[in-house]
């Protein structure tokens, strides 16, 4: 797989670009606001059809585009694969004024041509990001896991992707009924078993396969941890989920898992599933009294534990740092066993602030990636060895030009 022109229209500082990917590495400089972030976003949101950063549309939409009659973006990448070419495209177009001064732009998504769902677009181009933000997958809040637990997985389990759109669906409809039994009290008992169903087969899937992918992060994770921190700490990554933590027995076995005696278990689908089914029917009063589900995977968590501990309440700024640069490059290694190939990487300005350890470590990732295309303010964050054999170029206020 290989991604060989970018096209953009109207994106962000991009009023237009045609840019060819020749070689394995791309190297790309450019001083601050120049466009270096926007440029791996672009390729990012056509790989996902979501931007790692934007919160609407509208926001990644030229200024400029504002003034024409018809704002509109595009984003185009011609990808490889085995050994045939896809075209992806996204384009957003300003939808009919709603009244209100907003413009909300609608999201129209083709593959060769022919229009299909974001859910048909994620996993065409399997992207892994590194930002130096990804410290906060450590720190953060757990949405931000969740939402990266699903970002992977979306890429690389189309099944999963269908039921996490379907579990989101049964979940508002469900927070709704909720919420209507906390208005009127009594009866809906019937209503909410359907609901409660569909939530806990949705749900039981998510969570089995959300833990396999954690102790498949986990088991990687701990060998780059390793590496990097010259084995002086031991860092584990756990799937915390609120159905699957109240089996003791099972609990037990993540324990001695921790003690690093068994291998991650993994979990039955049917005893998650009876367990989900279980807690809902304990909960049911709390639920209704808060019109809203408390249990199942969207408040889900996935812990990072170094010698035992929450790194996020114990960590130092570095434990941190490393924490989360070695499940970026877990993720890299778990996702190339999974897809048959490596994926994508895209290294946004990620260089600059670590040692010399982290950064050889980062450097043989990107040696052995079959393509890369990394960001960097500094030319002097790579040796000249590595300069030579990158394809170099310079953007300066969203012109992207050769380095001769
Ligand atoms: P840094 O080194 O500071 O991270 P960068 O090169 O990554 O800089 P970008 O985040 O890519 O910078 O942003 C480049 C410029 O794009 C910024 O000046 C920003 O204000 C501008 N920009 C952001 N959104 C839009 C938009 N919708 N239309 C036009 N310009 C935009
Ligand atoms: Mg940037």
């Amino acid at each position: 797989m290989r991604l060989v022109h970018l096209s953009l229209t109207n994106f962000r500082n991009f009023a237009r670009l045609e840019l060819d990917f020749p070689q394995p590495i791309t190297l790309l400089q450019g001083g601050n606001a120049q466009g270096k972030t926007n440029l791996l976003e672009a390729i990012y949101y056509l790989a996902t059809s979501r931007s790692p950063r934007a919160t609407a549309e509208r926001e990644v939409v030229n200024w400029l585009a504002f003034d024409e009659p018809l704002p509109f973006a595009r984003l185009v990448a011609d990808v490889v694969r085995d050994g045939s070419s896809l075209r992806l495209e996204i384009t957003l177009v300003q939808r009919a004024n709603q009244g209100g001064n907003t413009p909300r732009f609608s999201k129209q998504i083709r593959i060769n041509g022919v229009k299909k769902r974001a859910l048909d677009l994620v996993g065409c181009l399997p992207v892994v990001l590194f930002l130096p933000r990804d410290i906060r997958l450590v720190t953060g809040s757990p949405s931000g896991r969740r939402r990266y637990l699903n970002a992977s997985l979306c890429q690389i389990d189309a099944a999963y992707c269908r039921s996490l759109a379907e579990y989101d669906r049964v979940l508002t409809q469900r927070n709704a009924l909720l919420r209507e039994l906390r208005e009127r009290g009594g009866g809906g008992a019937q209503q909410l078993r359907f609901w409660d169903e569909r939530l806990v087969t949705l749900g039981s899937r998510l969570t089995v396969r959300r833990a396999a992918l954690a102790a498949a992060l986990d088991e990687e994770a701990r060998k780059q941890h390793r590496e990097l921190s010259a084995g002086r700490e031991r860092l584990r990554l756990r799937y915390e989920s609120g159905i699957t933590d109240r089996l003791p027995s099972l609990g037990q076995q993540l324990a001695l898992d921790l003690e690093g005696i068994a291998e991650s278990p993994s979990l039955d689908i049917e005893q998650v599933a009876a367990l989900f089914q279980r807690g809902l029917d304990a909960l049911r009063g709390r639920e209704i009294a808060a019109g809203m589900s408390l249990l199942g995977p969207h408040r889900d968590d996935l812990g990072f534990l170094s010698e035992g501990r929450a790194l996020r309440a114990y960590g130092s700024r570095g434990q941190q740092r490393t924490a989360a640069l070695a499940l970026k490059l877990a993720e890299v290694t778990v996702m190339s066993r999974e897809l048959g190939e490596p994926p994508l990487l895209l290294l946004d300005d990620v260089m600059s602030e670590l040692d010399e350890a982290r950064r050889r470590a980062l450097l043989a990732l990107l040696s052995s990636a079959p393509q890369a295309i990394v960001t960097a303010t500094d030319w002097e964050d790579f040796s000249p060895a590595f300069r030579g054999q990158a394809r170099q170029l310079q953007v300066v206020e969203g012109r992207i030009g050769e380095v001769v």
